[in-house]
């Protein structure tokens, strides 16, 4: 029985590249946006 699921990390990394998280107000906008959907914050620059 050595099988195991990794299934370790909050948000899978293949999340981030489809969405982005506002700093203000926490919401999840799609990169197709550069706004926040809720605020309306400017999405933050990539690094
Ligand atoms: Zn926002």
């Amino acid at each position: 029985m050595g099988a195991h699921n990794e299934k370790g990390g909050f948000v899978p990394p293949l999340a981030e590249k489809l969405v982005w998280q506002c700093a203000g107000c926490q919401t999840f906008n799609s990169t197709k946006v550069t706004k926040c959907k809720k605020c309306g914050a400017d999405k933050p620059a990539k690094k």
